[in-house]
């Protein structure tokens, strides 16, 4: 996934065409969907003091309707709520003041949610997100003599990290510490704030060369100070074990053989995931003993002295939190792909080799760069790591410069039953891993996995890419995969409304990219991502940016186009109508009105004819008069919208298989396995599907048919009874039954 990229999912081979939905690597505060009222009106206390004793009361021993009822933030609600509903330990100080004046005032809420699982770095880095978007500033007011909180300032308001000179002294089995060098400017007179892990031990902190007091909790470090545009700040801290790497340690009682702190831990000082304010220049200094190889997941040089390994980073463009990985077993290798170095980390049992990984990065690079400019330019390196904390995974994560795989890589990517390409998406993540605001995660994951469908056509060809637009539709739309999850984001879910690294930014989000393509044409399109990728780490850059550099390159204004996608739960239920000399085509999802230049396809008595209509509102109307007459109109033909399909044909699976007592039918776009009737030695299942690709894989006795198997068997009998998995073609023969639309 991306420069936050820490939050990739795990890719998971599973067949079911559902490739990238696999459990997070780090769950980082899974919240629910429920969207709080916020309209209601809301409980004050008579005192600053006991409006912030109130608050953390209310916190820690309040139901989620008591919360509410002094606090508004819906995204800081969702992650109370949540822990109530697990019952999950809530511990909170009173609020701070942190600034006052008259009748307004900032209180600094610092709540941590679970906690006590550890000392260490994934415990520490576990609770500082759990509560990101809890903990922090809030604006407090005193109205007809109460005071009440009001809305979350963000705690990058105004406030920059601009660098950082990081030492970090590493000793597997052992607290690792840092002392941290930053260049930052406090925007506001309520202190600076930053994101640390909750279990940093900081023994010294100062600014501009006095030490000042200073908290932290809630994940969040703060001190106070008056607003100042640059200042120096230096933090000395250190971070137990982590906890991962001890569990996991082979020899017992000796140090482990591999371990990471990655971003997610939050090991150094951050804002955000998204937040465009702590993209700096980074220097690292690492030592470690020399037996460790380690990669800092930016340019590095190293040298080996008395026993001591040192390895020293240095970001070529502003970047975020660093991730340091390492391990014994690597072998390292480093060689030149065009104007940039690759490194690889890898153990001698890694499923690829470092130039079969080299000629994948080649053919990617071959096609990205000469359509959307260097990533992050000016990119001179990329690293590809095995991490093997990250245990039975693929291609998972992208971290700076470094494409991050767990222990389990077997494929780079697999065109058939997924399709998908693990590889090329993280390598992919180089063009708008900086990208930051409330859409970060469309820009960076629905990016990346739009360049999958780049890569497969690249690979196999164009089939293979509409594939990709197919699975991916599929599973928005609905079904399940088989790591349980539940897709059918429609109507419960918006990219704007749901910011996390939520599964809806692969799927919708991925989408936009690729309807950008068609409507404004390639040439286009690219102009538009060159401009977006050339300012990637330097100021906001956002989807504000993003509509700006799009609108720049087609001389109108995008907004129109894209707002929609981002800001609704539904997309467009169009579709099309005969009457008379006329065809109405109409958008009848429950909310907005999309702006779509669509293709009708007319079936008329002199044969198939195409015609274009721009909808912008409810309905349009076609004249078809000069057409003959038309029996039948068909919206989108050619698949290039995410819409709601009202054309299909039934389907029919068969599978032969005379011993078998139960067979059931799984796939992404069924969401739960439907039981087969028997006519002798065949299975059978009917049913209504849209026009589309289905994936489908046979469950025999209980027992789904493993990935391998089904995918040779899709690829050597497509079509065939005796298949225990397989691809159906479902074409638009006839109008579907209004309950199997979507
Ligand atoms: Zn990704």
């Amino acid at each position: 996934m991306h420069r936050r990229i820490r939050l990739t999912p795990l890719v998971i081979w599973f067949v079911l065409g559902v490739p990238i939905i696999g459990a997070p690597v780090r769950t980082v505060a899974p919240q629910s969907l429920s969207t709080p009222d916020s309209s209601r009106a809301i409980a004050g206390a008579p005192t600053l003091d006991s409006l912030a004793r109130l608050l953390a009361e209310r916190f820690t021993t309040g139901a989620a309707a008591a919360f509410d009822s002094v606090y508004t933030d819906p995204l800081g609600r969702r992650v109370m709520h949540a822990a109530a509903e697990r019952k999950t330990q809530r511990v909170s100080e009173p609020a701070r003041v942190v600034w006052t004046r008259g009748n307004t005032a900032v209180l600094l809420f610092t709540p941590t949610v679970g906690g006590g699982q550890g000392r260490g770095l994934s415990s520490g880095g576990d609770e500082t997100n759990t509560v990101r978007r809890l903990s922090g500033f809030y604006e407090a007011a005193r109205i007809d003599g109460e005071w009440r909180l009001g809305r979350q300032v963000p705690i990058d308001s105004g406030s920059f990290i601009r660098a950082q000179r990081i030492h970090v002294a590493l000793d597997p089995g052992h607290d690792t510490h840092i002392v941290d060098t930053l260049d930052i400017a406090i925007g506001a007179p309520s202190g600076f704030a930053a994101r640390l892990n909750n279990h940093a031990q900081i023994t010294r902190l100062s600014l501009d060369g006095r030490d000042v007091p200073h908290q932290l909790a809630g994940g969040v470090l703060w001190f106070a100070s008056t607003a100042r545009p640059r200042a120096r700040l230096v933090i000395e801290y250190a971070i137990a074990e982590d906890e991962r790497a001890s569990t996991d340690s082979t020899a017992a009682n000796g140090p482990p053989a591999y371990g990471a702190l990655e971003n997610t831990d939050g090991w150094l000082p951050f804002f955000g995931y998204d937040s465009g304010n702590d993209f700096a220049q980074i220097t690292v200094t690492v030592t470690i003993p020399a037996a460790y190889r380690l990669t800092t997941s930016i340019p590095q040089t190293e040298h080996v002295a008395n026993g001591i390994r040192t390895v020293r980073g240095e970001s070529i463009h502003p970047q975020f939190i660093l991730s340091l990985i390492y391990d014994k077993d690597w072998r390292v290798t480093t060689t030149t792909i065009g104007n940039f170095r690759f490194e690889s980390f890898i153990t001698p049992t890694f499923h690829f080799t470092h130039d079969s990984l080299a000629s994948i990065i080649t053919r990617e690079y071959r096609l990205l760069t000469p359509r959307f400019g260097d990533p992050q330019p000016p990119s001179r390196y990329l690293a590809v790591v095995e991490s093997r904390v990250l245990k039975g995974a693929g291609f998972t994560v992208r971290m700076n410069n470094a494409v991050v795989a767990g222990d389990n890589v077997t494929r780079l990517d697999e065109p058939t039953l997924g399709p998908s390409a693990a590889f090329v998406h993280e390598v992919a993540h180089g063009w708008t891993m900086d990208a930051s605001g409330p859409a970060a995660n469309f820009l960076q994951e629905g990016w990346a996995t739009y360049c999958e469908s780049l890569l497969l056509r690249e690979l196999y060809g164009p089939a293979a890419e509409q594939a990709v637009w197919e699975r991916i539709r599929t599973s928005y739309f609905g079904g399940q995969d088989r790591a349980g999850f539940q897709g059918g984001f429609e109507g419960r879910q918006s990219l704007l409304g749901d910011p996390d690294n939520g599964r809806i930014h692969y799927y919708k989000g991925s989408w936009i990219f690729h309807m950008l393509e068609h409507v404004l044409g390639a040439s286009v399109f690219d102009r538009g991502m060159r401009t977006f990728v050339a300012h990637a780490g330097y100021g906001p850059n956002g989807y504000q940016q993003l509509i700006a550099d799009m609108s720049l390159a087609a001389g109108h204004d995008v907004g129109p186009f894209i707002m929609p996608w981002l800001t609704e739960k539904y997309v467009p239920d169009v579709d099309a109508r005969v009457e008379g000399r006329s065809v109405i085509v109409t958008q009848s999802q429950p909310t907005r009105s999309y702006d779509l230049p669509l293709d009708v396809e007319l079936h008329t008595s002199a044969g198939v004819v195409r015609r274009s209509v721009h909808i912008t509102g409810r309905a349009d109307t076609i004249d078809v008069s000069a057409s003959g007459t038309v029996s039948d109109a068909r919206v989108d033909p050619d698949h290039h919208f995410l819409v709601r399909r009202h054309w299909g044909d039934s389907a029919r699976f068969v599978l032969r298989a005379p011993e078998a007592k139960k067979v059931e039918l799984t796939g992404n776009f069924l969401a739960q396995p439907l039981a087969a009737t028997r006519d002798g030695d065949l299975w059978t299942v009917s049913l209504f599907l849209p026009e589309g690709r289905y994936v489908y894989i046979w469950r025999v006795d209980g027992t789904t048919t493993p990935d391998e198997l089904a995918l040779r068997d899709a690829e050597r009998m497509p079509g065939n009874v005796e298949a225990r998995a397989g691809v159906l073609v479902v074409r638009p023969v006839r109008r579907l039954p209004e309950h199997d639309q979507h």
